[in-house]
């Protein structure tokens, strides 16, 4: 059976249960507008101007919880689990990440001297 409120708002996936989420997988990034004719217009346009999300009406038993506030929808949560780079890239990258964190702490010793 149905739980009330299906009907009007089903889960894109199962269509069995209600959809209380929306999945959050960025789909377009957004770095917003650098020219704009006045102010008011840089303001609107950026007020919404955050990331793209696919927004696909999920229920909690077909979203997949990625961390705070983050759910994606089945398809979404395939390529997330793909966007990871495989081990000795991944290795790299977290070298890199060790490099510029090492760096960020030695430009804070700088401003304290
Ligand atoms: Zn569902
Ligand atoms: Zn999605």
């Amino acid at each position: 059976m149905n739980e009330p409120g299906v009907f009007e708002n089903p889960c894109s996936i199962c269509g069995v249960k209600k959809a209380t989420l929306l999945c959050d997988y960025v789909i377009k990034y957004s770095n917003g507008i650098i020219f704009a004719r006045s102010w008011k217009q840089f303001q609107e346009a950026n007020a919404t101007g955050h990331n793209e999300t696919c927004d696909l009406p999920i229920c909690p038993d077909c979203s997949k919880n990625v961390g705070h506030h983050a759910d994606m929808c089945p398809h979404h949560y395939k390529l997330h689990l793909q966007a990871k780079l495989p081990g000795d890239l991944e290795i790299k990258r977290l070298r890199q990440k060790a490099k510029i964190i090492e760096g960020g702490i030695h430009d804070a010793r700088y401003l304290h001297r």
